[in-house]
Parts: structure tokens; C-alpha cells; sequence
């Protein structure tokens, strides 16, 4: 470790690390280098990785195949600006969204993070409902416990408790926020489940442009399964009271919770998509923001154009290793592997279940997650997962895994007994 010393000092001193502090930041781990589903620090330790980079590396790191698509646009065309240019990567990649996702969505706006594909969608919703002629109808609804990203439209619709709202609630702007959906994945959803939802909705149609929630699973706002019965009841409220649904799929796309979509969990389809995180397989940053032929005309209907344009719009590096990725993924045979890593997954994690520590375990695709009565210490558990070799990063209560879904049997049992361990010691 010592003669990693210099570098880690000065990551201290000088560089910012995910929420956390410029003066007394938690523990970094220097990593060397990684290989399938395996970080190798620089001392050498090899850790299994249960968060597969925060939903990302899907097909495990150094993915060949990944890596050769990345290579070879860079011998063609690293990057164009998108204004007033176009390029096959990008074509490929739009053909392969809309394929993918459901039918209605037609129209792909490349955005170069989720948080920026979140802004997108919530700025086409209120473009919709002016190019439309209905300017009042400007807010938006989301429900509690949702997490959209971190710039400030998205932070606006997290959830207003375990969010950054406090921090910065004199410049966001004011959303609606309904109860996070008491109903179960595995449960119905009565008209009780539905009632906060449903009021809120009627009473503030008027003023509404879209509803905005994570479709299924609500990731980091507390990785909750809710029943797709809500999601159901919650399309059908909007096509009431015409308003847009936005699904955050940014976390949940790419076969995440066990369907390609999470809003295929439900059957439904929503006026606008975010993806993002899995779509590079974890090689780079990259999202999009569909849309259906019916919000691309609103937007349009006076000669209205969107109005958004980041500099590295559709970069064709990305592209290439999206369209790659994705071409993995569909010729994987996810469909058989991934109820086996959710059996594994329940499986692995039954010791905890009874534990007086902990409150829940639940599983659902390729996340699993152990909720503890009480918040964890980050750093101390941190280092114990790090000394049985395996990769889990918690938040406040929740220890949880959403591993690449390249990942062995071995490696799994690995991974959820290192995490039992741990768990059983924690009191
Ligand atoms: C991660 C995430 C975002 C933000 O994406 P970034 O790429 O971090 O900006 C938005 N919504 C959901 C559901 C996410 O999981």
C-alpha cells in the first residue's frame, strides 16, 4: 500500500468522491485495473463485484467484444458535434432503442448522462403542453422515495425527505408528490394503494404536465419493489386526466428487474423513456430520452424545436459500444440466466432473513437487497467486505447487490456469503 501513499493523499486533499467530504472524506480504494467480474485494487486484492458499477457493467469489465467496438470507432470517428451531422453509430443505436423498447416510443434524443436524460424528458413534457397551447399545464407529479439524478430539475422530483431538497429548496422549483406505492411487487394494488395517487392526480390535472417515477423499482430512494399493478393504475390515471408519463428507466433498462423495460413488468408503455447507465455495458457515459410520435408532434405543432443540445450529443464512441452491448445482451440468454441469479440471489441471502439486525431481505431480477433495522457504518463494513473480497457499496440502511449478469454460480455464492457474514456480525 505504501507506495500508493502519494496518490491516495492527494485524492484526499484535492478531489471530490460521491457525496462526500472535501475535508473529512471516507475511505477510496485505489483500483489497478479489472477483469469479467473482478476489481483488482492496486495491493492486489481481487474483489468480486456485487454493484456492477452502480447498475452499469452489465457484461462485466474488459468485455472483449466491448472493448473492440470502442477501439475501432476510435480509428474511424472518435467524436462529431451532432448539430447539423448525423453517423451510422447513432442511427444503429436509435433503431436498436426503438426496436427494444414499447412501440409507441419512435423519437431518441442522445443525452450524455441519466441526470441530463431526466431534464430532457421533463423539459419535453412542459414543451409539449405549450406547443400544444395548455402553457398552465407546467408541473409535474412524481411519487415519494424516487430518486431522477442530481442536477436540479432532476433533484426536484427526488424524493423531498431522503433527497437534497432541504439543501436547495429556495431554488427548486415545486412538484407533487404522491405517497410511494404501499403495495407489494408481489401484491395486487387496491383502490387504498391507489387513493393518495389518485387524488392528487384529479386535483392537480389542470396544472400537470407529466408524471415521473422509476417504473417497478425505486433504486436509489430506497430499492423498493412496488407491484406493477400500481404502475398499471397509474398509466390509466394519466390517460384520464391527459397527462404525460415519464418512466425513469435509467436504472431498471436493460433486463435489471427481470424484463427488458420495467414498465414491461406492468405491460404498459410511457409517453417518454430515460435509459441510461447499462446501455455502454459500463465503458461510457451515455443516455437517451425516447419519445412517442404523439409528444415529438406536440412539441413541434407551431414549428416549436426542442430545445436542448449538449455538446457531445450521440459522441460515437458511446454509440458504438452501446450497439455493441446491445447486441450482447439480446443474443445472451438472459432470458433463462437471470431468474436463475434471482433464485441464487434468494437463496444466498435466506441466512440473513431471520437476523435480528435486519429487516427485510427481498430479490427481484438481479438485485438483491438486505435492509437493516439500523443505517451501517460505511466505512468500517466497507473494509470487511473489502477483506473477504467482494465489491458492495450501502446506503443508509441498505446492503445491497445488483451484480454484472456475467457473473459465475461460484461467484455469487461468493459474494451473498461474504455479505451473510458481514451482516451476522453487524449489532
Ligand atoms: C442513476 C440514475 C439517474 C441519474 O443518472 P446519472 O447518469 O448518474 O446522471 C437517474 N435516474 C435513475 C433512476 C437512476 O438510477
Amino acid at each position: 500500500m505504501s507506495n500508493n501513499e502519494p496518490m491516495i493523499s492527494f485524492d484526499r486533499d484535492h478531489i471530490w468522491h460521491p457525496y462526500t467530504s472535501a475535508v473529512n472524506p471516507l475511505t477510496v480504494y485505489p483500483v489497478a485495473g479489472t477483469d469479467g467480474v473482478r476489481i483488482i485494487l492496486e495491493d492486489g486484492t481481487e474483489l468480486i463485484d456485487g454493484m456492477a458499477s452502480w447498475w452499469c457493467a452489465i457484461h462485466g469489465y474488459n468485455n472483449p467484444v466491448l472493448s473492440k467496438a470502442l477501439c475501432d470507432q476510435a480509428q474511424k470517428m472518435p467524436h462529431v458535434m451532432f448539430g447539423g451531422l448525423t453517423h451510422e453509430p447513432a442511427v444503429t443505436l436509435a433503431r436498436k432503442l426503438i426496436d427494444l423498447s414499447p412501440a409507441p416510443l419512435q423519437h431518441v434524443f442522445f443525452a450524455d448522462s441519466g441526470s441530463v436524460s431526466v431534464e430532457v424528458a421533463l423539459k419535453m413534457a412542459i414543451q409539449y403542453f405549450q406547443g400544444t397551447g395548455r402553457t398552465e399545464k407546467n408541473r409535474i407529479m412524481t411519487i415519494r422515495n424516487g430518486y431522477h439524478g442530481d442536477t436540479l430539475g432532476c433533484m426536484s422530483v427526488c424524493d423531498p425527505v431522503n433527497g437534497m431538497h432541504s439543501l436547495f429548496s429556495s431554488v427548486l422549483p415545486k412538484h407533487i408528490f404522491a405517497e410511494a406505492p404501499s403495495c407489494r411487487y408481489d401484491e395486487g394494488c387496491t383502490d387504498e394503494d391507489f387513493a393518495d395517487f389518485k387524488s392528487k392526480i384529479e386535483s392537480h390535472a389542470h396544472e400537470l404536465a407529466a408524471v415521473i417515477l422509476e417504473p417497478v423499482v425505486q433504486g436509489a430512494g430506497g430499492m423498493r419493489f412496488y407491484s406493477p399493478e400500481y404502475l398499471k393504475r397509474v398509466r390509466e390515471a394519466c390517460d384520464e386526466h391527459d397527462v404525460l408519463l415519464i418512466c425513469d428507466e435509467i436504472a431498471t433498462g436493460f433486463c435489471r428487474a427481470g424484463a427488458v423495460f420495467g414498465s414491461d413488468l406492468a405491460g404498459i408503455s410511457p409517453d417518454i423513456m430515460c435509459v441510461g447507465k447499462a446501455i455502454t455495458g459500463g465503458y461510457m457515459t451515455l443516455a437517451a430520452t425516447l419519445a412517442t410520435e404523439k409528444v415529438a408532434q406536440g412539441i413541434s405543432s407551431d414549428g416549436g424545436v426542442f430545445m436542448h443540445g449538449p455538446t457531445f450529443m450521440a459522441n460515437p464512441l458511446a454509440c458504438a459500444v452501446a450497439n455493441a452491448s446491445l447486441d450482447l445482451l439480446v443474443e445472451s440468454n438472459w432470458e433463462e440466466r437471470i431468474p436463475q441469479i434471482t433464485t441464487m440471489l434468494e437463496d444466498g441471502f435466506s441466512p440473513c432473513a431471520n437476523l435480528p439486525t435486519v429487516a427485510e431481505v427481498r430479490c427481484l431480477g438481479t438485485i438483491g437487497v438486505v435492509e437493516m433495522k439500523q443505517p451501517v457504518d460505511l466505512d468500517a463494513i466497507q473494509a470487511e467486505f473489502v477483506k473477504r473480497g467482494v465489491w458492495v457499496r450501502p446506503f443508509g440502511k441498505l446492503i445491497y447487490v445488483m451484480p454484472p449478469y456475467v457473473i459465475s454460480n461460484l461467484e455469487l455464492e461468493a459474494l451473498t456469503s461474504a455479505i451473510c457474514e458481514v451482516v451476522s456480525l453487524q449489532g
